[in-house]
């Protein structure tokens, strides 16, 4: 099987999560050949072809071109895998891949076999398994499912291809979100709150027991989204990637969007009523509670200490 990864960067720099595509190819077994907007001052590190096109000439990000570009090194390679990351990038450029192909899309693959892939479903509470028909399929890789063991290594064999500016859609610049928040990768403790707070008003003592320990507090997506914390707090793949000494997850079922931004934590422990929980399988301690009652006893005997 080949497989036609589609690697990312940003301002010349390569993302470190076109790796995970790499990681992907290698769980599959499959050949690999490479494609990337970027800048030949950061390649990748790959064992293979790089199809390379200068974000200067192809601007940052323009999907005509972008599109116009990958349609090219689809007609060399023929692979029968297009992978792509489940990134705002991906989002919006493998569909169209996939229309212009018409070809099979699967998006947010968190795990595969053979040609099998698993996808979340119904807010990662399942898990589907689906297989494509289509002789062509578009992927898309949930960030955080796959990664490369140790580090990559290789240097890739560069064909450029030339990018076109002249074009109805054209890259103008990024505008940076105003800094600010706090700063969580540097806690050493962390305890954060999920949807199982129940209501805002709980989020205090999620807030009360991070002060016991010495850290700072952080939450889920939804807990966020709610407006209960604001996104600064956020961990995960749209929040903040934090490896603390210790991590306390406080209702949080365990979504890999989640793990992806705390499974590195030296030690975690998860407060959950339900024994099933995913958040179980990274961590050490699992408390088979209620958060209301043993969140707000664990702090006080920590202040009574
Ligand atoms: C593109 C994308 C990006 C995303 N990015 C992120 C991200 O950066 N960060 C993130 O967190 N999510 C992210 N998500 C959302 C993610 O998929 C999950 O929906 C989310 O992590 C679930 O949050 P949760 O665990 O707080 O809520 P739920 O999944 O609803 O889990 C709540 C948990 O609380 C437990 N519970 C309920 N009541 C109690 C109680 N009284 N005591 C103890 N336990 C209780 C339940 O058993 C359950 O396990 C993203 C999703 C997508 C599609």
């Amino acid at each position: 099987m080949k497989t036609l990864l589609v690697a990312e960067s940003r301002q010349n720099k390569l993302l470190s999560g076109s790796y995970e595509t790499v990681a992907f190819a290698r769980r599959m077994d499959a050949e690999a050949v490479m494609f990337l907007v970027g800048s030949e001052s950061d390649l990748p590190k790959f064992d293979g072809r790089l199809y390379l096109v200068e974000s200067s000439a192809a601007g940052e990000y323009n999907p005509e071109e972008h599109l116009r570009l990958l349609l090219e090194v689809v007609a060399k390679e023929s692979p029968e895998l297009i992978v792509f990351l489940h990134s705002s990038y991906g989002w919006d450029l493998a569909p169209r891949v996939a229309l212009a192909l018409q070809a099979s899309q699967i998006s947010e693959v968190i795990d595969c076999d053979g040609g099998e892939m698993v996808v979340p479903v119904c807010n990662a509470k399942l898990q589907r398994v689906v297989a494509a028909r289509s002789a062509m399929t578009v992927v898309t890789l949930q960030t955080g499912a796959f990664s490369l063991e140790g580090v990559p290594s290789g240097s890739p064999t560069v064909e450029k291809l030339s990018g076109e500016n002249d074009t109805k859609i054209r890259f103008i610049g990024y505008e940076e979100a105003e800094a600010g928040g706090v700063d969580l990768s540097k806690a050493g403790v962390i305890v954060s709150a999920g949807r199982g707070i129940g209501k805002p008003e709980n989020l205090a003592m999620i807030e009360a027991l991070a002060k016991a320990l010495g850290g700072e507090y952080g939450a889920s997506r939804p807990v966020v989204d709610s407006g209960w914390a604001e996104h600064s707090r956020q961990v995960g793949s749209t929040g903040q990637t934090v490896a603390p000494k210790l991590y306390l997850a406080c209702g949080i079922s365990g979504a890999i969007q989640h793990l992806t931004g705390m499974k590195k934590s030296e030690f975690i422990v998860a407060i959950n009523t339900d024994r099933d929980a995913p958040i179980r399988e990274v961590a050490d301690v699992l408390v088979v509670a209620d958060l209301k009652q043993f969140v707000p006893a664990l702090t006080a005997s920590l202040e009574n200490r």
